[in-house]
């Protein structure tokens, strides 16, 4: 199975390509050399799965005192990131403006770092 470059349009770059793109490590189109990634954006329903029902069904399994609210959540989020992961096309990527982004979150790690690492020094 081959999935949609975002450059070129053609059918090329295979599952193992996108199952390991990222931003900072891309899928390279083997037709037009073009970056892509996964499209990692969600539906807002799924955001709202997240905040509210999976704490709800962690409550609800304590509840019922079964493991099996779980494991039907596990497996049907495993269909739904497959489904996701087959149907939902790829991105473009530009590596320049990614870099950008890592850099700019290594730099607030460095400052809690030293934050962190101050205020124990200091006790
Ligand atoms: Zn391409």
């Amino acid at each position: 199975m081959k999935h949609t470059c975002p450059h070129c349009g053609k059918q090329s770059i295979s599952s193992w390509a996108k199952f390991n793109s990222s931003s900072l490590h891309p899928a390279i189109c083997p037709s037009c050399q073009g970056h892509a990634k996964q499209h990692w954006a969600s539906h807002p329903l799924e955001d709202i799965f997240y905040v509210i029902g999976m704490p709800g069904i962690l409550l609800w399994s304590f509840l019922v005192e079964s493991w099996w609210p779980i494991i039907i959540t596990v497996l049907f989020l495993t269909v739904i990131s497959t489904l996701k992961f087959r149907y939902v096309p790829m991105v473009a990527v530009d590596l320049s403006l990614a870099k950008k982004q890592h850099w700019f979150a290594f730099g607030c790690l460095l400052v809690v770092f030293i934050w962190v690492v101050s205020d124990a020094i200091g006790k």
